[in-house]
């Protein structure tokens, strides 16, 4: 491809709504619009992103640091939208909402009768620890929906020191949506004293680790009033007892006991699908240098930056026109730089595209038969001779 046929538009500033140095380089690169709207350029490294992920484990000759298990693959990024826990050392890799982990339960107690206490105003599990002058973990935490497929009221319970999370809860029990005051009302149960003590017609559902928690203070489904010393067995029970619980930073690895982390990310690949636009902004952040980007084969959708230095006395365009045609011929992906612009103003457009080698046809080598051949990674220029050229890039790309 021509630089002129791309109509590729380069920026000497990063825009000033770039959340990252790698987006900031594809618009200045001209991969992007600042709307983030993929150029030619941006659609054929999009395309040549689409054809390589034929290939077996594309992902991983990209040369980037993904984190991924059998479903999915993240690259972690600050301003990522997806936030995915990972264990630092085996690997476990999972969306945060149904990321596993080793959950500590409290010392078995022996089970205390319960007690119906008066606890004005305690409408939060904050509130209620406070008032009772027990931690958050001797607590019950419950939560209420109702089944979109049925209209079932859904009764979740879990420690009132952890977060329900409703991807988890959904597993098991299908799509539903918050209870309304009537549908709660309905149960039996009391909105900001809840409990599952004494409901009707509800699918209870409880984290794995109450049935090992005794003692915990609940709703009384009585408005003003608390249970203490209920007890999951004794006191009620549930259709499903399941994790339902998200992990936090951290929380113990499920698989190896190491503390996990939560690192935001971008999704690159699921099973069905690859997300191609995050894969190329994923190469931009890794790949890159104070000058522009650095791609690598064979993630770069041209190989080789091609480009002439127009001359006083030979017309070094027409010689790069014929190693253009015999970079081609070998089956290698070329970006021709055909202006007629200064050498700098060439040199900075080809680190921003960041291509992995540059060939330079000037007039002063070309005299001695030669051009220039730059690895975008390296400092140097080597010479290389007009015969050898198609060669070397060969055995540079391998
Ligand atoms: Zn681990």
């Amino acid at each position: 491809m021509k630089y002129r046929d791309l109509n590729i538009q380069t920026q000497r500033e990063a825009p000033n709504n770039a959340r990252t140095e790698g987006f900031a380089f594809l618009v200045r690169a001209g991969y992007l619009t600042r709307e983030n709207v993929p150029t030619q350029l941006g659609e054929r490294s999009l395309d040549h992103l689409r054809r390589l992920s034929n290939t077996p484990s594309f992902l991983f000759h990209l040369s980037l640091p993904i984190i991924s298990n059998d479903s999915e693959s993240f690259f972690p990024l600050p301003s990522g939208s997806t936030e995915v826990v990972h264990c630092p050392s085996c690997k476990y890799t999972e969306r945060l909402e149904l990321a596993r982990f080793a959950k500590r339960s409290l010392p078995g107690e022996a089970e205390l009768p319960l007690e119906k206490v008066l606890t004005p105003d305690c409408h939060t599990i904050e509130a209620l620890a406070n008032f009772l002058g027990v931690p958050k973990e001797k607590t019950a935490k419950a939560l209420m929906y109702s089944r979109n497929a049925d209209n079932k009221f859904v009764f979740a319970v879990v420690r009132g020191d952890m977060q329900l999370s409703e991807a988890k809860l959904k597993q098991h029990v299908g799509e539903v949506r918050p209870a309304t005051a009537e549908e709660i009302e309905k149960s039996g149960a009391s909105a900001g004293y809840a409990s599952p003590v004494g409901l009707k017609e509800t699918l209870i559902v409880v984290d794995d680790l109450i049935p090992q928690s005794q003692n915990l203070v609940a709703g009384a489904n009585d408005a003003g009033y608390h249970l203490k010393n209920t007890n999951y067995g004794r006191d009620y029970s549930a259709e499903i007892v399941a994790d339902l619980t998200q992990a936090t930073a951290g929380d113990a690895c499920m698989k190896c006991g190491n503390p996990l982390s939560v690192v935001s990310a971008i999704s690159l690949a699921t099973r069905n699908a690859y997300h191609f636009e995050n894969i190329l902004l994923a190469l931009a952040e890794t790949h890159h240098d104070p000058k522009g980007l650095t791609l690598p084969h064979p993630a770069a959708s041209f190989d080789v930056y091609l480009m002439h230095v127009p001359g006083k006395e030979l017309d070094t365009r027409a010689k790069a026109e014929e190693i253009y045609n015999a970079i081609q011929s070998a089956g290698i992906s070329v970006l021709f730089d055909d202006r007629d612009e200064r050498a700098g103003v060439k040199f900075n457009d080809a680190d921003l595209i960041g291509c992995p080698l540059r060939v330079t046809v000037g007039e002063k080598a070309l005299k001695e038969g030669m051009v220039e051949l730059k690895p975008r990674k390296e400092k140097d220029n080597q010479l290389v001779s007009l015969d050898k050229i198609v060669e070397r890039i060969e055995s540079f790309l391998k």
